[in-house]
């Protein structure tokens, strides 16, 4: 399968114009070993770098395209952050033309922010389809202990070889189902977000990203049962999600409270106190069960609004301490649910209900997750679940995005 991107640069019937930086993505068997010619088709020329790690590079069925230099990371603490970006800029030379990432979502993240320091495009190989970022233009990154989104670049093409991305683990497949089923929560806020303040919405986008859910969603048995044509029709999920991510310029398509749930319980706060070394998709695939249960709860509530205040700073650093209290304190200044009143929430409740309709139930999931194996409970990714209230809670506080878990505090207890 060809997914000729550039057919999405034209002007939309929402009145923008979105732009693409990626020209085309090829999805297929065998794909990588003509890596050479797809990079010749897509103009691109002079030195190369190609950036591995060292279990992709040194797995049996991988193929390693031809690069002037091979940059091959060691697996070990790397993470996409300040240390994994430093470890490659010092090993990529001063005269690289374009880069290629052969890996997962942490070489693709590294890949792209070095990119964009640089200047020079690349070319992305996923080697399993464990994460939707293969082919945005944001990083999500690691800073200084805060989980923030960079703006970064797309790549130039994708060429994703299913030879590849079927023989790896899993539980990496697994994690791309994860992120991908948290898209059904991230499309609700955003529309939630619409419908309440009136926020930029792209329909086409949205449901670009709605039909790729939903294909992958129906596919996981299939999946399961290492059928090709559902590992392709994953991938184009995975990809469609980056592609709807460029096209919009941020993540609101593909990140709502779901991600906000995954990037709290990565950022440590000193008051949640655990540490978690599972994949961003699959705790973002346990975020999306907890949203789902608490959107179909409250969608049953009154959804009587009470007062909402904005989280007072001894509030945020009970939560988020020293380390991480200033920069949450800072995103949260100008808090995007303070025009939200009584009366709004009163004239949008059925339209809220509506989209709150758009999620599958719990149930409907769960037999989903159940099917494939993916985690599902936050004991399934090293946090006790007694500590689901705080999550609830203080999730929303790292991303001033309008999300309906954000709504939660007031709408909460009735
Ligand atoms: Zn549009
Ligand atoms: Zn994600």
């Amino acid at each position: 399968m060809i997914i000729d991107s550039q057919k999405y640069n034209v002007k939309c019937s929402c009145g923008h114009e979105h732009k693409m930086t990626t020209d085309f993505c090829i999805i297929e068997s065998g794909c990588l070993s003509k890596a050479d010619e797809y990079i010749e088709k897509s103009g691109l020329k002079g030195n190369s770098a190609a950036i591995y790690d060292e279990n992709t590079y040194n797995a049996t069925h991988m193929l390693h395209p031809k690069a002037d230099k091979e940059i091959i990371l060691s697996p070990e603490n790397l993470h996409a952050d300040n240390h994994g970006v430093a470890l490659a800029m010092e090993l990529i030379p001063a005269n690289c033309d374009y880069m290629i990432a052969v890996g997962s979502g942490t070489i693709h993240d590294i890949t792209r922010y070095c990119a964009y320091e640089k200047g020079i495009p690349f070319v992305s190989c996923p080697t399993a389809a464990s994460v939707d970022g293969f082919c945005s233009s944001v990083a999500a990154m690691t800073w200084d202990g805060f989980k923030k989104t960079f703006e970064a670049v797309a790549p130039k093409i994708v060429i994703a070889d299913l030879d590849i991305i079927s023989q790896a683990p899993m539980f990496l497949t697994n994690s791309g189902f994860g992120d991908m089923i948290g898209k059904f929560i991230a499309l609700a806020d955003w529309k939630i977000a619409h419908t309440l303040t009136n926020e930029y919405f792209c329909n086409n986008i949205h449901n670009m990203t709605m039909e790729a859910t939903k294909a992958v969603t129906e596919s996981a048995q299939a999946i399961k049962n290492g059928d090709i044509t559902a590992y392709e029709k994953l991938t184009y999920g995975l990809l469609m999600s980056g592609i709807a991510m460029q096209l919009l310029g941020n993540s609101r398509c593909a990140s709502g409270a779901e991600h906000h749930i995954s990037h709290l319980i990565e950022m440590q706060p000193e008051g949640l106190g655990v540490k978690s070394d599972a994949l961003h998709g699959e705790k973002v695939g346990v975020g999306t069960l907890i949203a789902c249960r608490e959107y179909h709860r409250l969608k049953n509530s009154n959804l009587k609004w009470q007062n909402y205040c904005k989280a007072s700073p001894d509030y945020i650093k009970n939560m988020f301490g020293e380390r991480l209290s200033s920069a949450i304190i800072a995103e949260n200044s100008d808090d995007c649910a303070s025009g939200i009143t009584a009366r709004l929430i009163e004239e949008k409740s059925d339209k809220i209900r509506d989209i709150i309709d758009t999620v599958p139930t719990y149930e409907e999931l769960i037999e989903k997750y159940e099917t494939l194996g993916v985690k599902s409970e936050l004991s399934d990714i090293e946090v006790p679940n007694e500590k689901l209230d705080i999550i609830l809670e203080y999730s929303p506080f790292v991303r001033n995005r309008l999300t309906f878990m954000r709504l939660r505090r007031a709408l909460n207890n009735i």
